[in-house]
């Protein structure tokens, strides 16, 4: 899968070729100000925010634990 790119002429956010730089924007064809998104993918947050909650969750479970024995 290529770069994620994202046009600052109109905000689209579209994905580049497998390789190399897209040669316009597919929404309103500007061939300049495109620029790869750096952003983590929505997946990759996804994932964080659930091993935060699986990590708060056995925290605060032992802490339970802890404090019923
Ligand atoms: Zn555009």
């Amino acid at each position: 899968m290529g770069m994620q790119y994202h046009c600052s002429r109109c905000h689209q956010r579209f994905a580049g070729p497998a390789e190399g730089a897209p040669e316009h924007c597919p929404r309103c064809k500007a061939e300049a100000g495109l620029e790869p998104d750096k952003r983590a993918p929505l997946a990759m947050l996804l994932f964080a925010a659930f091993l935060a909650t699986a990590v708060l969750a056995s925290v605060v479970g032992g802490a339970v634990a802890v404090a019923s024995s």
